[in-house]
């Protein structure tokens, strides 16, 4: 199946209906299937619905995280954002631009050099054989940019000052490198082209928390410095507290609620993410009280085989019987807090 065939011109959705500026981001009715295929044929027989019919927008300098347990569709969606997986359905909105169908080349100069990654793992991208200048050198001399060597050099020394590491490190090779310095070098390949905006995927989850504070706190300098926009994605509600703006929180493909972020750690309302948040010892004690802690029962559905109605009804503590045939949308109950469920209509 060609995707990018069902795409779709999209109605405005009624969270991107409320924005009052030019977002840099604006996703409209998201959707990201992968086809199931079975027996010696390969027939199509079902369908991953890894990402399904979410929207959303970034505000340029701001930080949105996004939460989620693992497998609700969250590195997809960051992934989808710059077409390393193709969107099945919806539109994606970069600055002013949709990218949703455009060809390779046409995303050369909006996209490839505009938007950037960081990954969990960077010495997994980086080539083991290649000295560190020479990896981030590439970039530049794949996009035209300084006209000779000594000045790629010079760039290069700059940003990896910037990012904490010492220019001899550029003749290091990536085994030389502990953890965290390979997450500074990821930071710095993320930036070598001047992004606007960085998509931060589970980028300290594999770090021991003091270094973790630390390229947390980098991450917060250089947006700063170079007034960069993040998409935070990670399953760590707390180090997300201390990075975001605003969160979405997602389970199975879709987002349960959007808030700023102080709104929805102090007063959540889905029962999805008083759950999550219920579940972690820091934040469930508010002020002097502490919330009780709410254990779902039950595992996540298959996203192949998602429940009818409320995707969540098989968990929900507090379902109702409606919730099992009508889906709830989301909406705005509070200025900026966004919620898909039935108890707030
Ligand atoms: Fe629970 Fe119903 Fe709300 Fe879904 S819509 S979260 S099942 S109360």
């Amino acid at each position: 199946m060609n995707s990018t065939l069902l795409l779709q011109p999209v109605e405005q959705t009624e969270i991107t209906k409320k924005i009052d500026h030019d977002p840099i981001l604006k996703v409209e009715n998201l959707k990201v299937h992968f086809p199931v295929k079975t027996g010696i044929m390969q027939r199509t027989t079902g369908y991953v619905k890894a990402v399904d019919d979410i929207s959303f927008y970034v505000k340029k300098g701001e930080t949105l995280g996004i939460v989620g347990e693992s497998g609700c569709g969250k590195s997809t969606m960051g992934r989808s954002l710059i077409r390393l997986n193709e969107p099945t359905e919806g539109s994606i909105i970069f600055n002013g631009n949709d990218i949703t169908s455009m060809t390779e080349k046409e995303l050369r100069p909006l996209i490839r050099k505009k938007i950037q990654m960081v990954f969990q793992d960077p010495y997994a991208s980086l080539n083991p054989r290649k000295s560190l200048g020479n990896t981030l050198i590439e970039p530049l001399k794949a996009h035209g940019l300084y006209s000779n060597h000594k000045e790629r050099n010079e760039k290069i020394k700059e940003l990896l000052n910037v990012v904490g590491l010492h220019p001899s490190s550029m003749n290091h090779y990536p085994h030389e490198f502990s953890g965290g310095q390979r997450q500074r070098i990821g930071i710095a390949r993320a930036l070598v082209l001047n992004p606007d905006l960085i998509i931060a995927d589970e980028a300290v989850s594999a770090l021991d928390v003091s270094i973790q504070a630390q390229i947390i706190n980098l991450l917060e300098d250089l947006q700063e410095q170079f007034d960069l926009t993040y998409i935070f994605i990670s399953h760590d509600l707390s180090v997300v507290r201390h990075i975001a703006d605003r969160v979405g929180v997602m389970y199975l493909g879709k987002i349960a609620e959007l808030a700023p972020k102080d709104e929805l750690y102090v007063e959540p309302l889905h029962p999805y993410t008083q759950a999550l948040l219920s579940a972690v010892p820091a934040i469930r004690s508010k002020g002097t009280e502490t919330r009780e802690r709410i254990v779902l029962k039950g595992d996540i559905p298959s996203p192949i085989n998602q429940p009818t109605g409320c995707v969540f009804h098989t968990r929900c503590p507090v379902r109702m019987e409606h919730c099992q045939v009508a889906k709830p949308t989301l909406k705005e109950v509070k200025p900026g807090h966004f919620v898909a469920c039935h108890l707030y209509e």
